[in-house]
């Protein structure tokens, strides 16, 4: 089920602020913005000055530059509301009286909000509204008329991107002086101040947008994905955008994204080529492989090419090819400098989730998400078989400790004791993996779960994780399933790779782990720290809270 059609959070009871006729009356620009409808703001140290425990109007300051960043958000037709938590409701500190004369203030400094959502709770009430439960993000894309997928939330602290990434909203952190280093660390979206933040929503917002359409239709689109299976299945919103503007699309993929790109809705026809310059552990160059695969691009007909590539791979080679194979459209991301090779050279700053960055590039050729297809991940119903009938009900929790890059595994230490946690907690929990994964699966479902360690292949393994109520995972392609299935995902997250650009997309996500960790950024293959303590620290009622936070109970339901 996807998160968009279910809400946890409806009999929970976040204090809701809306004045009847203001919420969702946002213009709703035609046709429907491919992101976001709502931004979501954070009150003290974002929107205004951190004055603990206010009461008084009177102390109301705005930060540098609110007024003008949220006015150019009201004018690109979001919507806004503040999501806040004030404990001091709860302790006394003031009343409900004096906190709306403080909001009433802040209207008067910064214009109105669409919502006011506000956790009159303490730590100690265990509320579901209280950030970083994602209680008072699911309230405010309610208010608004939305899904907490398509809002993105502006804070200052951990709490507020936990609570936007749990709910499966975008989150920006604006650190203070207050913010702490891990904090940032664990950010996947950091901006300097409001309105950065603001104009970076804009700019993604714009980017996924085409300014024009083709200059000519598209009859046969060649798209370009190689690599892996994650990398292939985050590619696929954009492989959609492309396919609502041509007729027919072939995708050149790899060996090891093959299974993958069978996966992925509105690719018409696969052509499995391995790519010397992507592939990890490339043979030697084959010319006569390489002229092969030219004329095999050339016999396509396409009439234009899309090259999809992350941010370390060159297009440049395989746009080579495509002009040796005379394509006369070529679009690619590329920050080397491309001469003759490009038609549409697209520039994509750090930090962009790898669904958006390729969206960005089908906007540069044109193509655009149809209204309807919301950009999340998605697989083709056809492709995906039964899940086998002797796993019970659905509602388990699925715990996959291996990757293909070692660094960006669970430890199997760490994931047997998982397994233990969860199975005490109630958890029914089924552990999956690869063939060649099968002594670590055997050995973690021995401390609690069922063992499906070389049991599925990928189509196999994506109908098992649609039926649970969470998957457990390090930063590998089953992780990018259950964003696909709509699954939450408590994530193992090595920071090798930024996790704003490899995270989870747009489903409801705890990110667990040390993002402060010496393998910070280094893309490693295998940890390059003894011990690979950005996850061996992880400590297993860690999940179990995470689980809890995410609104999966032990009973099976969720
Ligand atoms: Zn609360």
């Amino acid at each position: 089920m996807r998160q968009d059609q279910e809400d946890p959070y409806q009999r929970r009871s976040a204090q809701v602020y809306a004045v009847a006729d203001r919420a969702g009356s946002g213009s709703v620009a035609s046709p429907r913005p491919v992101l976001y409808d709502a931004v979501l703001l954070d009150r003290d140290g974002t929107l205004i000055e951190d004055v603990p425990y206010n009461g008084d109007p009177e102390k109301v300051r705005p930060v540098p530059g609110a007024r003008a960043a949220l006015d150019r958000l009201r004018a690109a037709g979001l919507r806004l509301a503040v999501v806040t938590n004030q404990s001091g409701l709860a302790r006394g500190y003031f009343t409900g009286a004096q906190m709306r004369a403080v909001h009433a203030r802040v209207e008067e400094l910064l214009g109105r909000f669409d919502a006011w959502l506000v956790c009159p709770h303490d730590d100690a009430d265990g509320c579901a509204c209280r950030k970083p439960a994602p209680g008072l993000v699911h309230a405010a894309a309610r208010e608004l008329g939305t899904t907490a997928s398509r809002c993105v939330l502006v804070g200052d602290i951990g709490r507020d991107v936990a609570a936007a990434l749990a709910a499966g909203a975008a989150g920006v952190l604006v650190p203070t002086p207050v913010t702490r280093p891990e904090e940032i660390a664990a950010a996947g979206w950091v901006a300097t101040d409001l309105p950065a933040a603001v104009a970076e929503i804009l700019r993604r917002q714009q980017a996924v947008q085409p300014a024009v359409p083709p200059a000519e239709p598209v009859r046969t689109a060649l798209v370009v994905r190689s690599d892996s299976a994650g990398d292939v299945l985050v590619t696929g919103p954009a492989i959609r955008a492309v396919a609502a503007g041509a007729q027919r699309v072939v995708l050149l993929c790899g060996p090891r994204g093959r299974a993958a790109a069978d996966l992925l809705p509105g690719v018409d026809e696969i052509i499995e080529h391995p790519l010397p310059w992507i592939d990890p552990t490339p043979g030697p160059v084959d010319p006569g492989a390489i002229r092969g695969l030219t004329a095999r691009l050339a016999a396509v007909g396409a009439d234009q090419a899309v090259v999809f590539t992350s941010f370390h791979q060159s297009a440049l080679p395989l746009a080579l090819l495509l002009r040796m194979a005379e394509i006369d459209r070529i679009a690619a991301i590329s920050d080397d400098y491309p001469g003759a090779l490009l038609d549409i050279r697209h520039r994509v700053p750090v930090g962009v989730p790898e669904p958006e960055r390729a969206l960005s590039l089908a906007a540069a050729a044109g193509h655009r998400l149809p209204d309807g297809d919301e950009p999340v991940l998605r697989l083709r119903r056809d492709a995906v078989p039964p899940r086998p009938a002797d796993l019970g009900d659905p509602g388990y929790v699925v715990l996959h400790p291996g990757s293909a890059a070692s660094s960006r595994a669970c430890p199997p230490e760490l994931a047997t004791r998982i397994a233990g946690a969860l199975t005490r907690a109630g958890h029914r929990v089924l552990v999956t993996g690869g063939a060649d994964e099968r002594a670590v699966t055997a050995r973690v479902a021995a401390a609690g779960g069922i063992d499906l360690g070389g049991r599925t292949d990928l189509a196999g393994l994506a109908a098992i994780v649609a039926d649970a109520s969470a998957v457990v995972v390090g930063n590998t392609g089953p992780a990018h399933l259950a964003a696909a299935a709509g699954v939450p995902v408590v994530s193992l997250f090595a920071p090798t790779v930024p996790f704003g650009q490899w995270g989870p997309y747009r489903v409801p996500t705890v990110r667990l782990g040390d993002s402060t960790a010496p393998c910070r950024d280094t893309r490693a293959a295998s940890c390059p720290v003894p011990g690979h303590p950005c996850l061996s620290d992880v400590d297993p009622d860690e999940v179990v809270d995470a689980l809890r936070t995410l609104a999966v109970s032990g009973g099976g339901g969720r």
